[in-house]
């Protein structure tokens, strides 16, 4: 495994969307096969290497600029990242995108209605309420990708079907080789 590709998968999408459900079913996945996976999740990171930092867009786009570092020494160590942030700016992914190098854009997308009748984190009913600004899709914008390497439908697909498309592409990318 020593001539692992390094690659960042970025999963963006609503808070709710499955970004963390598919990158961990992802992982599991590949750490069978005995490939060198992180994965980085926007709810960790902010408690421990982005915990100063709140909401807003210039805050945002400060989470966004440290985990890409963390995400491109990584992947220039050959180490499969899989990224879970909300990350609703184009250019804050733009950016991630050419530090990082080989970056694959994921689209987790469910309309907004499905992520907030999930609600499972409950945090929609809230910001609903008004108890947590800046939420976004509520109060806060989310830019979806224009030309995501990969969309996912997650109203409409299994977490299985949804994970099978991600792993698709980086076989067929040659980023790994196996036949999962
Ligand atoms: P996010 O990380 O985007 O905030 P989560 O992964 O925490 O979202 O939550 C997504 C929810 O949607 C989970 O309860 C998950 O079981 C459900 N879900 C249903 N179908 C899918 C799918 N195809 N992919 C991902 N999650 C799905």
């Amino acid at each position: 495994m020593t001539d692992q590709k390094g690659v960042t998968v970025w999963f963006t999408g609503l808070s709710g969307a499955g970004k963390t459900t598919v990158a961990k079913k992802i992982e599991e996945l590949l750490e069978k096969e005995n490939f060198r996976v992180e994965r980085l999740d926007g709810d960790i990171v902010r408690t421990y290497l982005t915990r100063d930092l709140g909401f807003s867009r210039e805050d945002r786009d400060e989470n966004i600029y440290r985990n890409s570092f963390v995400a491109f020494l990584l992947t220039r160590n050959g180490v499969i990242t899989l990224c879970s942030f909300i990350s609703p700016y184009r250019k804050a992914r733009k950016k991630a995108r050419k530090l990082i190098g080989n970056f694959i854009e994921v689209y987790v997308n469910a309309p907004l209605e499905v992520c907030r009748d999930r609600d499972i984190k409950g945090l929609y009913a809230r910001a609903v309420a008004g108890e947590i600004p800046q939420f976004t899709g509520i109060t806060d914008p989310y830019e979806h990708p224009v030309n995501p390497e990969i969309e996912l439908r997650t109203d409409r697909e299994t977490v299985e079907e949804s994970a099978a498309k991600v792993i698709s592409y980086l076989k067929d990318h040659s980023f790994i080789q196996l036949k999962l």
